[in-house]
């Protein structure tokens, strides 16, 4: 491995300086530390763990800010391009990630929000209170909605928030029609995409004959869906275009003030670095897709919304951790187990979940050449908290004499901290937010205490 011995050559090992892969900002430095760079600023993740303790989430607001703003830019330049007239609108979806960090640093990029809980509206609430965002802002509100929910979507548009709440079961519309504002419904198309939720049975949204055979539906501004996350081609982002737009071309003769198409979330993210799509070349071909469909069908062209999150947050946050112990892998692809101080059912639950995969290197020591195949265990005593990348391994540097490696995951800024649990009553990870050259503890690590407090001590 001749070619490792520059230090361009090990940030290449890594994938690392890659902005097909999303690590333009990350780097190794002299030592062989992981660096992770803000324009003029750049931080020293083995420094921050040393510092901080782990196990440690890391977020980057300007990572956060870049992607939207990259996403935004993308589609008004294809709708230019292409000469569409239909405007683009970005919300972010908040159940992606609902932390502070993030949900600020988009809003101050012009992303509009998408709720899909009373408790996401009431931080909506919050914001709009402090006058945290601007006039414009729209909000959508998904999901199933409780007594709560709805009470809550009522209120704020009394009190003059652009709330447009989107229907997604037939029982829902007679709440609505009292409504003041503006109104969307979800439909469930026929159709299937291949990713990760290629579900049979959609839980959401009306069926496309249902929603004709309605024919006029008051305040209809915004044909909605969402097929699935982590669209693995795409073509799983045209042919829904297609078949959405059909329907609004059908659902216009009734309702005229239809004049949004929601495409919803799905764009996905090269989280095992390898070939994936690009942004650029799923949106090129998505504005298109409108643009070509709506002169087929003769239809006005509507305006086109889009709640991609994973794909803007994940790349935003690092989760690091420390190896503890290592023992021999009995039979399997990899040689050696590697303990970490903290919990894939826990910390990373779409690991055990949905066995998600994550591109995992060391945080130092990354100029070494003795490197080796290991699966990850977590440090619950639960068999099921591993990481073996499906099946394969992680290539991670061998442990010298007194040393406790240090490794970082990469990606994970979607859903994981949400969906984060006590398994085994270990402490969530620290969780520090690096910006402007400023690190600042937005979590800290709970104490047994605080732990124990949870569940009654
Ligand atoms: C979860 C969800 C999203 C976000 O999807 P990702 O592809 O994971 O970013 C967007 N819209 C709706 C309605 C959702 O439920």
């Amino acid at each position: 491995m001749f070619f490792m011995t520059r230090r361009n050559g090990f940030k290449h090992f890594w994938k690392l300086g890659k902005e097909e892969f999303n690590t333009q900002w990350f780097d190794v430095s002299k030592k062989g530390d992981l660096l992770v760079k803000e324009g003029y600023y750049q931080y020293n993740v083995a420094e921050l763990a040393k510092k901080y303790g782990t196990p440690l989430e890391i977020v980057f607001p300007h990572i956060i800010e870049r992607r939207a703003r990259n996403l935004i830019d993308i589609f008004n330049a294809y709708i230019k391009l292409n000469d569409y007239r239909g405007r683009f609108f970005y919300h972010y979806p908040m159940k992606v990630n609902q932390s502070k960090e993030f949900v600020l640093s988009l809003i101050s990029e012009g992303a509009n929000l998408e709720t899909s809980s009373a408790n996401e509206l009431w931080i909506v609430k919050r914001l709009w209170e402090q006058e945290k965002f601007a006039d414009r802002t729209r909000v959508l509100c998904n999901g199933p909605k409780t007594e709560k929910y709805l009470n809550l979507i009522d209120e704020l548009d009394r009190k003059g928030l652009m709330i447009t709440p989107i229907v997604e079961e037939a029982s829902e519309f007679d709440f609505f029609k009292r409504y003041k504002g503006e109104i969307g419904v979800r439909v469930d198309m026929n159709l299937r995409v291949r990713s990760h939720w290629d579900k049979k049975f959609n839980l959401f949204g009306i069926r496309e004959d249902d929603l004709l055979h309605m024919g006029k539906i008051r305040n209809l501004a915004v044909l909605s869906y969402h097929i699935s996350s982590q669209i693995e081609t795409v073509d799983g982002f045209t042919a829904p275009v297609r078949r959405a737009v059909q329907l609004y071309a059908k659902m216009r003769e009734k309702n005229p003030g239809l004049d949004t198409i929601n495409i919803g979330g799905g764009g996905g993210v090269p989280y095992e670095k390898k070939r994936f799509y690009t942004s650029k070349a799923a949106i090129q071909r998505i504005v298109k897709t409108f643009k070509q469909q709506c002169m087929r069908l003769q239809v006005r062209e509507p305006n086109i919304i889009c709640e991609w999150g994973r794909h803007v947050a994940a790349p935003a946050q690092i989760s690091v951790f420390s190896v503890i112990s290592e023992k021999p892998v009995k039979e399997g692809y990899a040689k050696r187990w590697y303990t970490i101080d903290g919990s894939f059912i826990n910390d990373l639950a779409d690991t055990w979940a949905i066995h998600q995969k994550w591109h995992v290197i060391p945080a130092k020591g990354m100029d070494t050449r003795r490197v080796q195949k290991v699966w990850l265990a977590g440090s619950s005593c639960d068999s099921d908290d591993k990481y073996t990348a499906g099946g394969g391994h992680v290539l991670l540097p061998r442990i010298e004499e007194g040393d406790r490696p240090l490794i970082a995951v990469l990606d994970t800024g979607a859903y994981q901290d949400a969906l984060a649990s006590y398994h085994c009553l270990l402490s969530h990870p620290a969780k520090i937010v690096c910006k402007d050259g400023d690190v600042t503890v937005a979590r800290k690590r709970d104490t047994a205490e605080e732990v124990g407090k949870r569940f009654g001590w």
